[in-house]
Formats: structure tokens, C-alpha cells, sequence
């Protein structure tokens, strides 16, 4: 598979190009780091030890490396009424994961900090909350991941932080952080 990818960024085309011509469900490793762009949220229990303890975890992850993180903002629940504020990061990352293996990874950074998905409500409370926001130029969409984030560029709790460290950042078929944050 890596074959592939290879030919593809040789020839000089994007992700989305180079992915379009990999089946899906084969785990792959991006044969050259790139950036990818997480929102983090918490809103249970001591939540910005959750957030530092996400930090942490999302850097020591293989053939990964923590390029920023943005400071803690609170914010409003969104959805779900019945809850306390979040608070709500960004972090950008330098990684070489492939994009299933990437958001497996978050998920189970999201399960050792007390997540329990099995007993939550859609859009409820929970302890931690890792979401892939960007991965390079990549377009996907697929049943258990959408990249970009669908939602991410109508959420101000997402785009405020990402907005902190990333103003620049293109969000595929979107545009600029920084543009889409002035538009909401
Ligand atoms: P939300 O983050 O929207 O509040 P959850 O964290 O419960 O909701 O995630 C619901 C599902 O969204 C997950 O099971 C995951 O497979 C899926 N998903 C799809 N795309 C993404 C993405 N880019 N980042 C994180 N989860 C995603
Ligand atoms: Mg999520």
C-alpha cells in the first residue's frame, strides 16, 4: 500500500488522490509525516487535567509529535442542554499514523481518560473528547470517519482555539480557519 501512496506524492498529487486509489479499511501509514489539525473538549470531573493528560498522550503516540497546543477555553454546551461548560483546545500534530489508525489512537486516549461511549447520549457530557479536525489536504468520507470534521467549521467551540494556533490552517473545501471563524 505504501507503494501506492508513494506514486501518488512522486507524481505530486494530494492525499485525497492518493487515498482515492487505496481500498478502504487497509491499515496505512503515511509515508511522510504530515499535519493534522484535533479539537479536544471536556466537560466532566476535573477537565483541564483531562485536556493537559491528552496533550501529553497525543505526543507520545508513535511517529507523532505535538507541533502546538492552543490555551483552554470554556464554552457552552452545544446539543444537549442538561450539561456543564466545556472546555474546549486545539492541538496540531506532525504525524506519520494514517487517518483510521490516527482516530483508533484518539479513541483510546479518549477511553483511558474515563470515556465510556456505551453509557453516554449523543452529544452529553463526557470526560474527554478527541476529534480529527484536518489531515493534510485529505477528503474522506466514510462511515466511522469524515475528514474534514463535518461540523467543525459551524462550531465556534472548535474554531476559536484552532484559531489560536492555526489561523492559516486550509480547511479542504472550506477555506481558512481564521475566514471561517469571521464568518460565523
Ligand atoms: P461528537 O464528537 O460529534 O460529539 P462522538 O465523539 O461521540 O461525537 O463521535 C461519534 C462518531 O464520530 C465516532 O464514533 C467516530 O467514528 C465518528 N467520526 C467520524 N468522523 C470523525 C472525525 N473526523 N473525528 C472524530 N470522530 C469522527
Ligand atoms: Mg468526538
Amino acid at each position: 500500500m505504501g507503494f501506492f501512496l508513494a506514486t501518488g506524492l512522486a507524481t505530486g498529487s494530494g492525499y485525497a488522490e492518493a487515498f482515492s486509489r487505496v481500498p478502504s479499511r487497509v491499515a496505512i501509514d503515511a509515508p511522510n509525516p504530515v499535519t493534522a489539525a484535533i479539537a479536544l473538549g471536556s466537560n466532566l470531573g476535573d477537565r483541564a487535567s483531562y485536556l493537559d493528560a491528552a496533550l501529553r498522550a497525543m505526543g507520545s503516540l508513535p511517529h507523532t509529535a505535538l507541533l502546538a497546543a492552543s490555551e483552554f477555553l470554556e464554552t457552552e454546551p452545544v446539543g444537549d442542554p442538561d450539561q456543564g461548560p466545556y472546555l474546549n483546545a486545539a492541538a496540531l500534530l506532525r504525524t506519520e499514523l494514517a487517518p483510521h489508525g490516527l482516530l483508533a489512537a484518539l479513541q483510546s486516549i479518549e477511553r483511558a481518560h474515563g470515556r465510556d461511549r456505551a453509557r453516554e447520549r449523543r452529544w452529553g457530557p463526557r470526560t474527554l473528547d478527541l476529534d480529527l479536525l484536518v489531515y493534510a489536504d485529505l477528503v474522506l468520507d466514510e462511515p466511522g470517519l469524515t475528514i474534514p470534521h463535518p461540523r467543525m467549521h459551524e462550531r465556534a467551540f472548535v474554531l476559536r482555539p484552532l484559531v489560536l494556533i492555526a489561523p492559516e490552517l486550509v480547511v479542504p473545501g472550506r477555506g481558512p480557519v481564521a475566514d471561517l471563524l469571521a464568518g460565523l
